[in-house]
């Protein structure tokens, strides 16, 4: 579902210091309706992985293919409907304060030139989907951070993406929410068959969750493949 071929990114240096190398030579297969891991400490590449993902990146040199799309390859118009394929959530949910969850959940659609109805009626699914049914109305002040990241999953998957990406999604959450927030992308990545990206600098995230784990370590895949080959139990 999405390929990495010896994917190198290099950052221009700022006026007189060096190049950054970020990521070096990354190959990696994430295939569809699994749930996989990238962990890394701080430095590692993780965020610039990210960036290269949901297309806000190209690589310096290597291939990104993502559902048999070169996305290397694409015009700014082809990536602009390629990223409408990829769902994102985040550390600090990124909600808009000044609408109610289920104005948040329809902002993509409402982007997208979907009527209102329709809007209101996906958008409702959705919350009901992710367990906030009866929240529809509150604003994100109301919710707690759980409650407020499953509004930011169910406004990612409202376009109806292939692919969720999430960045450090967990990371502001205490243990029980996080394990409650996991054990719904589990399901979600279950039943829509999608491709999801969980990367974190937690470890605990990836074995609590992910069916596979990728390990990267100053821009470098060090390790890859199904969790229970990659991190040893117990
Ligand atoms: P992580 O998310 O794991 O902390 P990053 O991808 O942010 O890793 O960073 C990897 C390396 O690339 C770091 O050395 C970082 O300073 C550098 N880097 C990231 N983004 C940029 C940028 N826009 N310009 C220059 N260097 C960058
Ligand atoms: P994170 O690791 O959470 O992404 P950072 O503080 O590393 O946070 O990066 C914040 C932003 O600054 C990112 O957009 C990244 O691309 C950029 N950045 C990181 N390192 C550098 C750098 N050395 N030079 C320029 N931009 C950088």
């Amino acid at each position: 579902m999405i390929t990495l071929e010896n994917v190198s990114k290099t950052y221009p240096g700022r006026r007189g210091s060096e190049p950054v190398q970020a990521l070096t030579e990354v190959d990696l297969e994430l295939d569809r309706g699994l749930l996989h891991g990238v962990v890394g400490p701080s430095g590692s590449g993780k965020s610039t992985l990210v960036r290269l993902l949901n297309l806000l990146e190209r690589p310096t040199t290597g291939r990104v293919v993502v559902g048999g799309q070169e996305l290397t390859a694409l015009s700014a118009r082809e990536v602009r409907a390629a990223r409408r394929s990829i769902g994102m959530i985040f550390q600090h949910f990124n909600l808009l304060d000044s609408r109610t969850a289920l104005e948040n959940v329809a902002l993509p659609l409402e982007l997208a030139g979907v009527g209102r109805a329709e809007c209101r009626e996906r958008a409702g699914a959705l919350l009901e989907r992710v367990g906030l049914g009866q929240r529809a109305a509150a604003h994100p002040r109301q919710l707690s951070g759980g409650q407020k990241q499953r509004v930011a999953i169910a406004r990612a998957l409202v376009t109806d993406p292939t692919v969720l990406l999430c960045d450090e999604a967990t990371s502001a959450l205490d243990p029980a929410t996080t394990a409650s927030v996991l054990d719904l992308l589990r399901e979600l990545t279950d039943d829509l068959g999608l491709t999801t990206v969980l990367i974190t600098h937690e470890m605990d995230v990836i074995t609590r969750a992910a069916d596979t784990a990728t390990l990267l370590a100053e821009g470098r895949v060090v390790e890859t493949g199904p969790l229970a080959q990659v991190v040893s139990p117990g």
